[in-house]
């Protein structure tokens, strides 16, 4: 039944597609046959609104179609004038000499994102975890009228990556980790946006993007490298392609990514012979924002590798002048055929006269009260209900009540609406603050009490009773693209804490964290009752808060493994790994132990210092006639003996279980626990045996201490800022350093051997001369300058030499400038004998003398090196500090302002290094 019913309405599309193909592709046939080689090269560029030098471009070289880059907006901001500005455009577009509409593009992909007042949906994240194809083609239908609404005709949507490391800054543009989810939206959303006919007026025209393999690179870097094999890239990357064609999809976007080091906006095979000869695509082809310029060096060879490659319509996005010249001229001088560049027009007028643009150009108005509408807001809200993941629950915390409780809400994500709606928000990168219009997830908890109390408290400064504590926790400032590659996805030390806090006054915790991917929660778990993923859920914070007071069961499911630890990332279904919460996991009911009907062990993690082993419970405990002994310890897989000295209950919640241990753990070890005997009840309930549970290892400072004299490889950082990772083809191989940016630094734990004097060598690349400082223990102490060495693969050494003394530091690498990498350091020791140290102060001269108010200082230094520099007098004391600070290899002078009353006397300006002391006599009259 099902069967032919399917067919029979897929024979009745296929005529009505055929009669309508036909008659599009006789226009498109038509009209290119009177276009010159400049307006089919005009129709295949895509400007920024903002680049645009005069509005005449539009219409004096036939541009084929504008977008608004993240956050690039008319001023004022508001439904009206992105229409106004629409309609101004493609005026213009019209007046060219065919008189062919503009398609204007934008990135709506959680709703018209870039106007205020527009509903925000959730992130693609978000949406897949409601595992609800028809409730998301709704949304996408919500979604493509708020835009059409304004004119526009096309969203880079649905972004279809199969994220595969959490690590990448866009895994939340993504429904998730496999192909499975991938498949089960991307045909819907496409259907959504571009309803059954795209000629619809509140229809516009989807983008799947980035093809192909955007979510696979390594280490989760953005634009990174793919390296699969085809096999695994077809299988993991590409089914929601093969979905979206099915469903019509209109353009696909190319990926910045590489596959096994080819960038894709150059990659023939994977955007011709695949995309569109195997798979049958039949729109066009969009570049990324200037992701052809990324394929050479030499922006002529980049154009016509990328036309070549099968790219239709290039995001130019602002030197459109240059970009139409050296197309025009590639085609002349037989480097691009003119089959390429016709094929490319003719997808691209496809889409355009399938849209209707040519009958209906300008903005149907009549669909403006709908945007932002409370209708659509409704749609957003069950959209968040069902996105909302109970990853945990127990101790009865949930739901909470309307009435008769006290509720303290924490964390400052609690009341920023701009970060639950998280990047590509108004901004490309998003807010914090009231960045449009909605409802933050306090305000939601506050519209839902009735007697109940409901009381803010950002920093968690609470010294009252309460019944609960919802504690909001996660990412807390927004991001997208690459700016969001983090190398730890650790809870914020301040979460931890806020949690903490709340448990240990004996309040029970409700935990919701907001974010793009899920976060390691580690030492945080034990200490909750509830743990509950909201992912960014957008402007409708009440969907979130429906879940919580119960008006509304959780349905939404994980389409990530969750990791218990950073070391598990990657971590995806079907891997081996066990993860805290497994891809699809979601708890659909609030358990209690009538519902749940058995104690089961909730979370276990080491405290920091590694002698106790938190355990919590389903449920809290009355009885425990256990022993240490009945529980067996596994450190790295073998038993340690007599492990546990003792067990109790945690006053203030008697499901928390603290087993005291004999012997630390350290902090890379691998710790399990099973339970072989003794009796554990909570009221009816007993904990059964288990064996083999995973504990997190919570010890700290659990990163490399680098032993030096010896090399500190880049990578091997235990904190940094600004900088990411990329595989490395110099020597040693592994990893590198790269995006520096002035003030990104990088820390490392180092531990010095032996006292002398070390060069200190920095292996780099980059295109531009700079400085390196380094920092010990916060003090600048030396710096390493560099020249530029052609390439960020090009390596070269540059050094520097410092004194410095046996012990432990923390060594702070920071940028001074930008467009450099860093393989490695080398720490060699020069000499042990602290005196043979050639470091020296000389030409020292003092100014003038006698002394002034001002008093500058001259001299040479042999290294760059730290120095102290003081006015000493004539019986050894300090009379004045001068200056501490670093010392440059060669001239260095300063003035120093004395300002002081100082005694008339002889005085010594005295210039201390780490060894060694030098002298100038000065008078003061
Ligand atoms: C992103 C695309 C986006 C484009 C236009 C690029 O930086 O990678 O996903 O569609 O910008 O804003
Ligand atoms: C390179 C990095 C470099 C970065 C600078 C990237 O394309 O791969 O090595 O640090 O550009 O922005």
């Amino acid at each position: 039944m099902k069967v032919s019913s399917c067919s029979f309405l897929c024979f009745l599309f296929f005529i009505s597609w055929n009669i309508h193909a036909q008659t599009i592709d006789q226009r498109v046939d038509s009209l290119l046959a009177l276009m010159t080689l400049e307006e089919k090269v005009g129709q295949m560029t895509q400007v920024e609104r903002s680049a645009l030098n005069s509005l005449e471009d539009l219409a004096t070289y036939s541009i084929g179609s504008m977008l608004s880059g993240g956050g690039s907006a008319p001023s004022p901001n508001n439904f009206n004038s992105w229409a106004d500005m629409y309609d101004g455009f493609q005026r213009k577009a019209l007046e060219s000499r065919l008189g062919i509409p503009l398609i204007y593009g934008i990135d709506a992909v959680h709703g018209h994102n870039n106007v205020p007042d527009a509903v925000i949906f959730p992130h693609n994240i978000g949406m897949g975890c409601t595992w609800n194809p028809d409730l998301i083609r709704e949304a996408s239908q919500v979604v493509a009228r708020e835009v059409a609404a304004t004119g526009i005709d096309w969203t880079f949507a649905p972004c279809i990556a199969v994220a595969r490391d959490e690590r990448w800054g866009r895994t939340y543009e993504g429904f998730g980790e496999t192909a499975e989810i991938q498949e089960i939206m991307a045909q819907a959303v496409v259907e959504g946006f571009q309803g059954s006919d795209l000629s619809d007026e509140e229809s516009i025209v989807a983008c799947a993007k980035h093809f192909v393999g955007d979510g696979g690179t390594i280490n989760g870097i953005d634009q990174g490298n793919t390296v699969l094999s085809e096999e695994d890239l077809r299988a993991i990357h590409m089914p929601g392609y093969i979905d979206a064609i099915e469903a019509g999809v209109g353009t696909v976007m190319a990926s910045y990514s590489s596959w096994n080091g080819t960038k894709l906006h150059g990659h023939d095979y994977l955007l011709t012979e695949v995309l569109k000869n195997e798979l049958g695509f039949e729109g066009f082809v969009i570049s990324d924002w200037k992701g052809v310029d990324q394929i050479d060096e030499d922006y002529r060879t980049a154009i016509r590798r990328a036309i070549n490659a099968g790219i239709d319509m290039v995001m130019v996005p602002d030197r459109y002048e240059v970009f139409m010249g050296h197309l025009i001229n590639l085609v002349q001088n037989g480097e691009v055929s003119e089959t390429r560049i016709n094929d490319a027009v003719r997808r691209i007028l496809r889409q355009k006269f399938a849209l209707n643009l040519f009958d209906a150009p300008l903005t149907d108005r009549s669909l403006m009260p709908s945007a932002g509408s409370l209708a659509h807001r409704e749609v957003a809200r069950q959209v968040v209900r069902e996105s909302v993941v109970v990853l945990d629950a127990k101790n009865d915390v949930l739901p909470l009540q309307k009435n008769d409780q006290t509720i303290v809400v924490a964390g400052q994500l609690a009341n920023d609406l701009g970060a639950q709606c998280g990047g590509w928000t108004i901004s490309w990168q998003g807010e914090n603050g009231n960045i449009t219009s909605g409802t933050s997830l306090l305000g939601a908890i506050e519209k839902k009490v009735e007697s109940s109390q409901v009381i803010y408290r950002p920093a968690g400064d609470f010294d009252g009773e309460a019944d609960v504590a919802v504690v909001v926790i996660g990412e807390k400032t927004p991001y997208a693209e690459g700016r969001g590659d983090r190398n730890s996805l650790l809870l914020d030390e301040e979460d931890l804490n806020l949690i903490k806090a709340f448990k240990d006054s004996g309040t029970p915790v409700i935990a919701l964290a907001v974010s793009g991917r899920p976060l390691v929660f580690g030492e945080a778990l034990p200490y909750t009752d509830a743990m509950i993923a909201v992912w960014y859920p957008g402007s409708e914070g009440d969907g979130v808060a429906d879940i919580l007071f119960g008006d509304h069961l959780p349905t939404g499911k994980l389409t990530h493994s969750w990791p218990q630890t950073m070391r598990q990332i990657p971590i995806n279904v079907g891997d081996g790994q066990e993860a805290l919460y497994a891809y699809k996991h979601g708890l659909e009911v609030f358990p209690s132990h009538e519902v749940s009907g058995t104690l089961l062990p909730y979370a276990g993690t080491s405290n920091f210092t590694g002698d106790q082993i938190i355990l919590t419970l389903s449920d809290k405990v009355s009885e425990i006639n256990a022993q240490g002994s009945d529980f067996e310890l596994f450190i790295n897989g073998d038993q340690v003996e007599n492990a546990i000295r003792d067990i109790g209950l945690l006053e203030f919640d008697k499901s928390i279980l603290v087993l005291h241990l004999n012997q630390a753990i350290r902090e890379d070890d691998h710790i399990r626990l099973s339970l072989i005997g003794g009796s554990i009840m909570a009221g009816e309930l007993g904990l059964p045996p288990f064996s083999d549970y995973f504990v997190y290892n919570a010890t700290r400072s659990s990163f490399i201490k680098h032993i030096l004299p010896g090399r500190i490889e880049a990578e091997q950082f235990f904190a940094m800022e600004g900088i990411m990772t990329e595989p490395c083809t110099d020597i040693g191989g592994g990893e590198n350093v790269g995006y520096l940016d002035p003030g990104d630094y990088l820390r490392y734990s180092i531990e010095v051997q032996n006292s002398g004097p070390y060069e200190i060598t920095a292996r780099l690349a980059g295109f531009q001369d700079g400085q390196l400082l380094l920092l010990f223990n916060d003090t600048l102490s030396s710096s390493i300058d560099y020249t530029a060495t052609g390439g960020w693969q090009n390596w070269d050494n540059f050094s520097t030499t410092l004194f410095l003394e046996d012990g432990s530091y923390i060594l702070e690498a920071r940028a001074q400038n930008e467009g450099f990498n860093i393989n490695y350091f080398d720490f060699d020791l020069r000499s042990t004998n602290v005196d043979e140290y050639a470091a020296s102060i000389h030409d020292l001269k003092a100014f003038p003398n006698p002394l002034g108010e001002e008093l500058s200082l001259k001299w040479s230094s042999s290294n760059s090196e730290f120095i102290k520099i003081s006015l000493i007098s004539l019986d050894g004391r300090l009379a004045h500090p001068l200056y501490e600070g670093l010392s440059q290899a060669g001239p260095n002078s300063f003035n120093l302002d004395l300002n002081n009353t100082l005694l008339p006397g002889i005085y010594f300006v005295e210039f201390k290094t780490k060894n060694r002391r030098y002298f100038t006599k000065v008078v003061k009259q």
